[in-house]
């Protein structure tokens, strides 16, 4: 994590944990933190199933999920492994089988709880598996589906009942020797899980799988996927994340980009800075910006846009932005670029002439990187 001399309020000092790959995906250390979706197709049907992964990968997935639950979701993983250009984790249930199959057909990574597998020959058989194909584990702890004992003996679902059953499961991997994995405790509930996450955080150096579970719709999900993750990313835990969402798989990788955006813990594509509006607008900024967010979904290079109403707040966020523009009288307003006031623009030709600055900004941006890389190496 870059840490900021001149501000040092916005520094995120992230947790150690041991860094583990995905597929090509590094999670863990200091890997930026990666986000994830999962599919919502029937996994035996290969064409949706793809197309949704690649639609999330260009919404910026770096990993996604897709559940296996039966011998023809884990015959129709080869080929989706083989059309997608993330890495794919297998969600396994609780058959032994599925997860070795889904191991042969290329997953990256298995979602499995080694206690639910059953004896211990089928353990070390799942464990062989994952080890021969290069695949790591996610132990997924989740409030609702705790194992009984530890209801008995906490008497509810519990953060201290979530860690012991993460260390239970993470004691199974390690008697067997593998190490190639990482550790979720979701709950629905945003105390439950920041509590338990705080102390798994604590109990093991395993990188660590965020996620508030079935945190509801995209407007109410987002903004409880927002307080509990970002209340444990700001405390630096969590070396991946999922959003997870009753809406388009697309949506989860978004609103998990938001949440690290925010944060700046990753950047991708264009930040719009904008104006909630008022009367004194000069155009017609909440019409404008949902126009220019889709219109600059293509641009994935790291950079600002700020798009505000009027001059009591234009030009002072303009100063701190890749691309301005600012409201102003008789149908025209202010173009700064590079933080700096630069060309008059009038209202109606905004539109295409804002995307055309961000383009060429973002070209300028990537030369730059490209000079400053060629020139480190
Ligand atoms: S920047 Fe101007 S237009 Fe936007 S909300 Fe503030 S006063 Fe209103």
């Amino acid at each position: 994590m870059s840490h900021n001399p001149i501000r040092p309020w916005r520094n995120i000092d992230r947790r150690t944990s041991r860094q583990i790959h995905v597929g090509k995906v590094p999670v863990g250390g200091d890997a930026p933190i990666s986000v994830q979706t999962m599919t919502n197709t029937d996994s035996s049907d290969v064409k949706a199933t793809v197309a949704q992964v690649l639609a999330c990968a260009e919404a910026g997935a770096d990993i996604v999920r897709v559940s296996t639950p039966d011998e023809s979701s884990t015959r129709a993983l080869k080929e989706i492994v083989a059309e997608s250009p993330v890495p794919i984790v297998a969600d396994i249930h609780f058959h032994y089988k599925r997860a070795i199959e889904a191991a042969e057909a290329g997953a990256a990574c298995l979602r499995i709880n080694p206690g639910n597998i059953g004896d211990k020959a089928r353990v070390r058989e799942v464990i062989k598996a994952a080890r021969d194909h290069g695949c790591s584990i996610r132990i997924g702890v989740n409030a609702g589906s705790l194992e009984k004992h530890l209801l008995e003996k906490y008497g509810e679902p519990c953060p201290e009942a979530m860690v012991e059953s993460g260390m239970d499961h993470i004691r199974i991997l390690q008697d067997n020797d593998f190490h190639e994995f990482k550790i979720s405790v979701k709950a629905s509930d945003v105390f439950l899980a920041a509590a338990a996450y705080q102390g798994i955080a604590e109990a093991t150096d395993a990188p660590i799988h965020l996620g508030i579970t079935e945190a509801g719709t995209l407007n109410a999900g987002t903004v409880k996927s927002s307080i509990g993750l970002g209340n444990l990313l700001w405390a630096g835990i969590g070396d991946t994340l999922r959003v997870s969402l009753s809406a388009d798989p697309v949506e989860e990788v978004r609103v998990g980009f938001e949440i690290l955006k925010s944060l700046g813990l990753r950047h991708r594509g264009v930040n719009i800075i904008s104006c909630p509006s008022c009367a004194r607008q000069g155009f017609d900024v909440i019409k404008t910006v949902e126009t220019l967010e889709q219109r600059l979904e293509h641009i994935k290079t790291p950079m600002s846009l700020s798009i505000i109403g009027c001059v009591v707040n234009g030009p002072g966020e303009a100063l701190m932005t890749d691309v301005g523009f600012t409201g102003g009288g008789a149908g025209a307003g202010m173009v700064y670029l590079s933080g700096k006031q630069s060309h008059k623009l009038s209202n109606e030709k905004m539109i295409e002439h804002i995307v055309e600055q961000v383009e060429t900004k973002a070209a300028e941006i990537e030369a730059a990187a490209a000079v400053a890389e060629a020139a480190a190496e």
